[in-house]
């Protein structure tokens, strides 16, 4: 095993030829620890390439963990709130497309209505007005 120094920290080469790879573990027991391990190592699988493994970091104190873990758990809510509110904000600016087309159909129906629509009422209001002057000057 070769020990080739990197920056602040160092990398070996592990049993399987290749450089390490850095990682940090986010489990209970060791939260945000980083370590070096076989670049083969998957986490996921729990497949260990050639099983080469070593700490970076110290062991945290119980009271560490328990702060860090405490911290990783109001991220975890924090990101689940974003998650919700980024949904809402979607919905809210769809109904805002929404209001935005009915806002411009009821700008045209208004402009059509300025157009023609109005004069129509106007018209029939006077005719009306005749009608009854008309049928006060024929009976009375
Ligand atoms: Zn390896």
């Amino acid at each position: 095993m070769t020990t080739i120094p990197r920056r602040k920290t160092s990398f070996h080469i592990c049993k399987c030829g290749y450089p390490t790879s850095n990682l940090t573990s986010w489990t209970k027991q060791h939260p945000r620890r980083r370590f070096q391990a076989c670049q083969f190592y998957e986490q996921d699988t729990d497949s260990r390439g050639c099983d080469f493994f070593k700490w970076v970091d110290i062991e945290m104190t119980e009271w560490q963990k328990d702060v860090t873990n405490s911290l990783m758990a109001d991220v975890n809510m924090q990101k689940i709130e974003l998650r919700m509110l980024k949904m809402e904000l979607a919905d809210v600016k769809g109904e805002k497309g929404c209001l935005e087309l009915e806002n411009q159909a009821l700008k045209h129906q208004l402009t059509v209505m300025k157009k023609h629509g109005l004069m129509l009422p106007a018209f029939y209001c006077i005719l009306v007005f005749v009608v009854v002057v008309v049928i006060l000057f024929r009976y009375f």
